[in-house]
């Protein structure tokens, strides 16, 4: 596995629910696929925080396991698998209570490097353990601290974290996690936009019809319905994953590639939000049952529940750029087809020179596939091979970066090694700052405060469709429509 590596000083990475999922499946298998792609990280340490009656060994087996389970096929070499877990240390700790606060701050032994804490727990304990982090003397000028979502359930919530927050670390020392913002796809949309100088004059609502931004699955919310129906596709997805996705579109170039210009455009993005109005332009759906599988009532176990697994909204970025180019977003659980991307459909040619029965002539579409496959298509127009007069047809450009970059001995990394390696480096740029997440939330609790107060239940579609038949209407009535959900 070949990548290009850049070095860190040793560091302390310390996972409070080190024994949860995220820990497990992402976290532990990302800093090992770090090692393996050469990052030198000797003399660092990995500090397991939990509850469980464990000690460091244990803990290792626990780390082994999830590494053979998650860190992909053959990628658990014995010497480089030892050498990793060498690097784990557990510590006990009740982040409810006063037990192991000491333990952990005897371990970090005072040392002046680089510390991070992932709170990979439920954000209740995001507040408590920082304030333990504080007083037990973990805390020091050096911490990070990295949250993950749900980054509160409203405006006054995420406020209230962002201050509790505050009182204890300064913003520069905060990592606020949206995974989507780590994927290769997402970042190289911003290298797309401003290192080349082709889309630059065409991106603005003079050119581009509208924007659609999908992120479908076809899971359900088994096995996590009590979680989920609690927040809902709106809180779930729409105010975080959607909404910085939109900002990446929409956003004026930076002056530079540093955190906080970066941070200060999506900012104002956020802020041009036209409020929306009632529910006029919101379609929300749950899903019914398919033969053997259970719909979204059952799942959540509440048959009562006025939860949505669906949900669009057709949103307006009110500015110079943007104004007369909508932006539809739209999310969903038990679709078609599991795939996330943004589309760029750019306006008709304003003539055309061709006899009508040419064929071919759809609009010009710039896809950026974030899931499956990432890659980025530009859909032409191209004159179909062969003889018998001028036929158009539609063809794509093609670039699957797994395939590109393979072809160049490149891997594509997950997300969360990119997002790990950057705390580690402390680059905040694909961190979201509190005051984003905060314009963020104060575009769509409106929206669920209006979906809340409806008296009509959310829109029942089928298990494997496109999502509610309003949904379609939401794009027909304007004339267009949804992308075809395919994996
Ligand atoms: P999880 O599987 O439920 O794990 C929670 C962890 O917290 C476990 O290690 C648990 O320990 C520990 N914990 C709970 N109470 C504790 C206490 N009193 N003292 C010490 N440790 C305690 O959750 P998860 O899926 O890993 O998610 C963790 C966080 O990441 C959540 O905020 C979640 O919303 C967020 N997140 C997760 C994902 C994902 O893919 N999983 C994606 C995005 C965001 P035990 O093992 O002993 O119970």
């Amino acid at each position: 596995m070949v990548s290009r590596v850049i070095p860190v000083d040793p560091f302390d990475f310390v996972v409070f629910g080190s024994t949860g999922d995220l820990a497990r499946r992402k976290l532990l298998p990302a800093l090992y696929r770090r090692m393996l792609a050469g990052q030198a990280l000797q003399g660092s340490r990995i500090i397991a925080v939990g509850r469980r009656d464990l000690d460091a060994d244990g803990y290792r087996r626990m780390a082994e396991a999830a590494l053979r389970e998650h860190a992909g096929p053959g990628t658990l070499e014995a010497d480089r698998a030892a050498a990793f877990l060498a690097m784990l240390d557990y510590v006990r700790v009740d982040v409810e209570g006063e037990g192991g606060w000491a333990s952990l701050a005897d371990r970090l032994d005072g040392s002046a490097r680089m510390r991070a804490f992932y709170l990979s727990v439920a954000p209740r304990h995001f507040g408590p353990i920082s304030e333990r982090l504080a007083a037990s003397g973990c805390r020091t000028p050096e911490t990070r601290l990295v949250v993950e979502k749900p980054l509160g359930r409203d405006l006054e919530s995420a406020q209230a974290l962002n201050r509790r927050l505050a009182l204890l670390f300064e913003e520069r020392q905060i990592y606020r996690i949206d995974h989507y913002l780590g994927k290769e796809t997402v970042q190289n949309l911003m290298a797309l936009r401003f290192a080349n100088a082709l889309f630059e004059p065409i991106w603005n609502a003079r050119h581009v019809d509208h924007v659609q931004i999908t992120v479908a699955e076809r899971v359900g919310i088994g096995g996590r319905g009590g979680y989920y129906d609690r927040n809902g596709a709106l809180r779930d997805m729409m105010q975080n994953h959607l909404l910085q996705l939109l900002c990446l579109i929409a956003m004026e170039p930076p002056g530079h590639f540093e955190p906080d210009a970066v941070r200060d455009e999506k900012l104002k993005v956020l802020r041009s939000l036209k409020p929306v109005d009632g529910l006029g332009d919101v379609v929300r759906g749950q899903y019914l049952g398919a033969s053997g599988e259970a719909g979204y009532l059952e799942d959540a176990e509440n048959p009562a529940s006025r939860t949505e697994s669906f949900a669009a909204v057709k949103a307006e970025v009110a500015n110079w750029r943007w104004n007369g180019a909508p932006f539809y977003l739209r999310t969903g659980k038990r679709l078609r087809a599991r795939m996330s991307e943004i589309a760029v459909v750019f306006k008709d040619a304003p003539h055309s020179i061709f006899a009508e029965g040419a064929g071919g002539a759809g609009p010009n579409v710039l896809a950026i596939r974030l899931q499956p496959d990432e890659g980025i298509t530009l859909r032409l127009t191209i004159k179909e091979p062969g003889p018998g007069g001028m036929r158009l047809c539609e063809a794509p450009l093609d670039m699957t970066f797994a395939e590109t970059m393979g072809a160049q001995g490149l891997s594509m990394p997950d997300a969360y090694e990119r997002l790990v390696m950057d705390v580690i480096r402390g680059d905040q740029t694909l961190f979201m700052r509190g005051d984003e997440v905060e314009a963020a939330w104060r575009w769509i609790d409106p929206i669920i405060a209006a979906a809340e107060a409806a008296p009509e239940r959310p829109q029942p579609y089928d298990s494997y469709s496109s999502g509610p038949e309003d949904s379609l209407m939401l794009m027909h009535r304007d004339g267009r429509r949804w992308r075809a959900l395919a994996a």
